[in-house]
């Protein structure tokens, strides 16, 4: 796939060899692609057993004298070549046998004869550059066209102005190219390292200086608080105080709503700190004003539930025109994918007509032919799973450019809100309201515990209350789309050479069965300990009304006991749910379990998580270890982002998020992502159209380009 010269330069090694030190056979991985550098002590032809022909045997050393054996089942040609003392790089898969590293058939580059030292050493300046595996095309020869490309080119354009450059002692593009592919220290790969990170954060960070600049010139209606209105009556009905942080927030908002620049903010919060009503009051200052709110979220269980919780805090508020309904009343709405065309049609109408203050949906929402009367603010409820273009179809369905409020579903580390939300204001939400008992989490690993779990479910249910058992996969043939395993990361050996690219190396789990709702559903139903229990299911699979009746059962509290998929993983709340149990809780990550135990912490009876599995890795069972040691949604983010890639943190469907993040990593890199945005902020607010700064320009535009692309790709 590497078309040009272009393409070839950002094709970098992944790792490097440095033939001057050890080659650290202790160091390989079975099957791994490796390339080492070693001298032939021996090498010995002998029949076959088993089959006709011959074999050839050779044993090489490396610096240390530490051996590895070369097999060929055709020798023909690489017995003259290979006499002992001929040094040489030989890559190929590495195996284990009988106790020795082994390379089977391996391909190999041997140095000239007369100076096999001196070979190494101009072979590629000092270090070895090691590239992704790509059949019939050894590293060797990579960098053998690496050498001719240097050695053709003048220069490239560089995208970081020179100030920038000298300012943060940053070497050119082309000499960072140069580098990494002929590398004759770790301190040149750091040095080329360094500076392709910096692009990759100034680049992020010029697309979002640009898009915040664009929404500051856009003007859309100011939504000014009324005397009397909506807002009012619910604040004088609400059954709580609202927290400090959430009048806080809440002023925030009201600001930005009197603006006649278009609210961009972002509402981060600790799971269960009350984004919802925040949001709610937002909505209905909208209304006041005149104009109309849409609510986006990311599955249709949490669009119908908003849906209840919001027309049952409303009351009769939310039966505006309706007999009974209160004078300054509202309408809301839902609009979902799977609706019966009669209703659907009819929420269409009350958005297009305006009768509907608040339309709640999907995905649904965003569709062409919906549209608003006056939409006057949009929020959307768990972002991550939203992309940057969706954001954009919402804004472009009113008249104007609509006030936008994002809200996370957790807390994110404030680099990940810098890169990508950071064309927003954010606003964030600590504490929890008064009242709640914390969550008590235990990591239910050993087998002799595990009826021991559900007799504890059967109290908690005897005492009144409601529990959820969360399973990795739904059961049926098919793979579960809604609940893929999370990826941990692996790599991390040398840090400061590390590079880390978009394909998979992690090694695959060993498979095992995981547990599914649909057995989960059979054996609790035949668990002793659960006799008499009302058991039901919900999972991604199930039709909307069949999922509409399991939560709505759940909720009534005719059904003791939910077996569901991550479908309940954002949003669903019932208070008297108050213990979880997470099956295979190892296939989670960090997030997602906090996530998920924010299920059972809604009431004011103390919730319990028991985290059940059967990992053998020590790491794994520190992850689920550290997730029961605290409740600080913030803690765990960072711990999450430490512990996967950071691809797996945005969710592929961000904006950029893969495309853009080779190089960088989010926490480590945060001293570096601060300084490039404050630069990036600089030029563009100097500069918005970046006339000054062509080549940045450009390859801004082919990043969007890509972007695009994979969008499109994606559907
Ligand atoms: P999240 O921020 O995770 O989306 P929700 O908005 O779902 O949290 O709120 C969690 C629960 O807390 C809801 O049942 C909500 O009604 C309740 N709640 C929100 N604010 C307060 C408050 N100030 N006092 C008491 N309960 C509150
Ligand atoms: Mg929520």
């Amino acid at each position: 796939g590497l078309e040009d010269v272009g393409d070839f330069l950002r094709f970098l090694p992944r790792r490097y060899i440095d033939p001057a030190t050890t080659t650290d056979l202790s160091q390989l991985h079975e099957d791994e692609y490796t390339v080492v550098v070693a001298t032939v002590q021996t090498a010995t032809t002998r029949p076959m057993r088993q089959r006709r022909g011959t074999m050839l045997t050779v044993v090489v050393t490396d610096k240390d004298n530490n051996e590895m054996t070369l097999t060929f089942f055709k020798p023909y040609g690489h017995v003259d070549r290979l006499r002992p003392g001929r040094t040489g790089l030989f890559a190929g898969k590495i195996q284990r046998f009988r106790s020795s590293w082994q390379l089977a058939h391996p391909n190999y580059e041997l140095f000239d004869e007369e100076d096999a030292a001196d070979a190494i050493e101009t072979y590629a300046g000092g270090l070895v550059p090691v590239y992704l595996e790509v059949p019939k095309l050894d590293s060797w020869n990579i960098t053998k066209a690496a050498r001719l490309v240097f050695h053709q080119l003048d220069d490239v354009p560089d995208p970081v102005p020179e100030e920038l450059r000298s300012q943060h002692r940053l070497t050119g593009l082309l000499h960072a190219y140069k580098l990494l592919h002929l590398p004759r220290t770790r301190a040149d790969v750091k040095r080329g390292l360094d500076r392709l990170r910096y692009d990759e954060a100034f680049t992020i960070q010029t697309v979002l200086a640009q898009r915040r600049i664009a929404t500051e010139h856009l003007r859309t209606t100011p939504r000014l608080p009324r005397v009397g209105g909506l807002l009012e009556a619910f604040d004088a009905r609400m059954p709580f105080e609202l927290t400090a942080g959430q009048q806080e927030v809440s002023a925030e908002i009201a600001r930005d709503l009197a603006n006649e620049h278009p609210m961009h903010r972002l509402l981060q919060g600790e799971v269960g700190s009350g984004k919802t009503v925040v949001a709610l009051r937002a909505m209905l200052s909208v209304i006041d004003s005149g104009g109309q709110a849409a609510l986006l979220a990311p599955t249709e269980v949490l669009a119908s539930q908003h849906f209840r919780s919001i027309t049952t805090m409303l009351g009769d508020l939310a039966q505006g025109g309706m007999l009974g309904g209160s004078e300054i009343g509202t309408q809301v709405k839902l609009l979902t994918g799977s609706q019966p065309t009669g209703i659907r049609r009819k929420s269409l109408l009350d958005a297009a007509s305006g009768d509907a203050g608040i339309v709640i949906g999907t995905h649904a929402l965003i569709q062409e032919h919906v549209q608003f009367f006056d939409l006057g603010l949009v929020v959307i409820d768990e972002q991550h799973r939203f992309g940057v273009e969706q954001r954009d179809a919402l804004r472009s369905k009113g008249k104007q450019p609509p006030h936008v409020l994002v809200m996370t579903a957790t807390p994110i580390p404030r680099t990940v809100a810098m890169t990508v939300f950071g064309d927003m204001e954010t606003s964030t939400l600590t504490e929890l309201p008064k009242g709640r008992s914390p969550i008590a989490t235990h990591v239910v690993s050993n087998p002799r515990w595990f009826q021991r779990t559900w007799e504890r479910v059967a109290e908690e249910v005897r005492a009144g209350h409601q529990a959820y058992v969360v399973c990795p996969r739904i059961g049926d043939a098919d793979p579960d789309p809604g609940s893929e395993p999370v990826a941990t990361r692996q790599d991390s050996s040398d840090e400061d050479v590390e590079v880390t690219f978009d394909v998979d190396d992690s090694a695959p789990a060993p498979p095992r069965e995981l547990r599914s709702v649909l057995e989960m559903e059979v054996e609790l139903q035949d668990n002793p300990a659960l006799a008499g229990l009302r058991i039901a299911i919900l999972h991604g699979r199930m039709s909307a009304d069949d999922k509409d009746e399991a939560m709505r059962a759940f909720a009534a509290g005719t059904v003791d006991i939910l077996v569901a998929t991550t479908v309940i993983e954002v949003g669903v709340d019932v208070a008297n749910a108050t213990v979880m149990v997470i099956m295979d809780a190892d296939r989670f990550g960090i997030s997602q379990l906090h996530q998920l135990r924010g299920r059972v912490g809604r009431g004011t009876s103390t919730g319990l998580c028991l985290l059940v599995t059967e990992t053998e890795s020590e790491a794994v069972q520190d992850r689920l270890n550290s997730v029961a040691a605290t409740n600080d949604g913030f803690d765990l983010a960072r711990l999450d982002l430490e512990q996967r890639r950071e691809g797996d943190v945005l969710g592929a469907r961000q904006s950029g998020g893969r495309s853009q993040l080779r190089l960088l990593r989010l926490l480590r890199d945060e001293d570096l992502i601060l300084q490039a945005r404050e630069d990036a902020f600089a030029i563009v607010t100097a500069d918005p159209g970046l006339e000054h700064h062509p080549v940045l320009r450009d390859v801004i535009a082919s990043a969007l380009d890509e972007e695009q692309a994979a969008y499109l790709e994606r559907g």
